[in-house]
């Protein structure tokens, strides 16, 4: 791995998450994202991600250094090492690189008031006492309205309680969970109790988000449904979603997003699949997903797609759907109900003990 990415020209940095990833991708479980992240370098050319404030960058690099999402699925494949030099290709040099989520922006979160709202209100959106949200905002004083526009902080990191997914994501819990943050290339419900998440979850999410709309000026915004309530626990009416690494996001459809329905059936009539395969690419670059579930009709039509960049055994250790060996674990996989959004679960973070890969049962 110290080869391949010294081999990188001027270069750059990764995403905490990539040092993360590198060093323990040989302890991980999950053969399948592994699978997934060794697969074609080339798959990814189009994407670069780069780190402007790295927690703990990886020695070999220097700060301020960019990635391409290319050297980060290099990064964590087992096999990268006997890669041929001239297999990465590196982003042009004019393409701007895309910054992946940093700790510091996830250290406090803001939030838009989107009209005249009732404080109690926005608590409620929140899952806030309003006496808590004084504190995030004592400029707020004793105020019960507020306009359109508010910047209002509904997260700050607290050292004396860190993040943590506890357990597994049908049976635990999540301490001291971080919202995803507002972002041009996402859209969330407006009510937001359900919007937490662990650290690698929200900073993988983040960054893939980005390199989906990088360099993409009409492509829609990703809908993103719900991740886990501040503090995890039961969510109804899901089975899972209770440790913060859950999250529940839209395909990219071709179709205006105007209809009642926050949640809308793909299929090969109204399915984007250039930008939905780019959105799973991505996920997956961040080296950070443990598993996809996707319904098998939106399988084929994304393999399809996949199909132009991907072996076909790289495609079998992706889908289930292009799988034939039943040994073989995918990164994707079919599971019933996800027609009209994915379900994407994050992998434990690194050093945690406390989290559980999986449930009993395999969810
Ligand atoms: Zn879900």
């Amino acid at each position: 791995m110290v080869a391949t990415l010294m081999r990188l020209r001027s270069l750059l940095v990764a995403l905490p998450l990539l040092a993360m990833a590198a060093a323990s991708v040989t302890e991980r479980a999950s053969s399948n994202a592994l699978q997934a992240a060794g697969m074609g370098a080339a798959s990814l050319s189009a994407l670069g991600v780069a780190h402007a404030h790295p927690v703990a960058p990886p020695p070999i690099l220097a700060p301020d250094a960019v990635l391409s999402a290319d050297a980060v699925l290099s990064a964590v494949a087992p096999v990268a090492p006997e890669q041929p030099a001239g297999m990465l290709e590196l982003p042009p040099e004019s393409e701007a690189p895309v910054a992946a989520a940093s700790a510091d922006e996830l250290s406090g979160v803001r939030w838009t008031v989107p009209r005249r709202m009732r404080l109690n209100e926005v608590c409620s959106h929140w899952g806030l006492w309003p006496s808590e949200l004084r504190e995030l905002n004592p400029e707020l004083g004793s105020t019960d309205w507020l306009d359109e526009g508010t910047r209002l902080l509904v997260h700050r990191e607290d050292s004396r309680r860190p993040t943590r997914s506890i357990g597994a994501p049908t049976k635990g819990r999540l301490h001291a969970g971080i919202p995803l943050p507002e972002g041009a290339h996402w859209v969330m419900r407006e009510h937001r109790p359900h919007v937490f998440g662990a650290r690698n979850t929200i900073e993988g999410l983040l960054t893939a988000l980005r390199v989906y709309g990088a360099d993409d000026a009409h492509a829609p915004p990703v809908r993103i449904g719900e991740i886990s309530a501040r503090y995890g626990g039961k969510l109804s009416p899901h089975v899972s979603h209770r440790s913060g690494r859950d999250v529940d996001i839209g395909y990219v459809l071709s179709e205006p997003a105007d209809s009642g329905r926050y949640w809308r059936f793909a299929d090969e009539r109204n399915l984007d699949v250039a930008r939905s395969w780019r959105l799973l690419k991505a996920l997956i670059a961040t080296g950070e997903v443990q598993q996809v579930f996707m319904s098998i009709r939106v399988q084929r039509l994304l393999a399809r797609e996949a199909a132009k960049e991907l072996s076909g055994d790289e495609l079998a250790g992706m889908f289930d759907v292009m799988n034939r060996d039943p040994r073989r674990a995918t990164i994707v996989r079919h599971e019933s109900g996800h027609r009209d959004h994915m379900h994407v679960r994050f992998k434990c973070e690194d050093g945690n003990v406390r989290c559980r890969a999986r449930s009993h049962g395999g969810l």
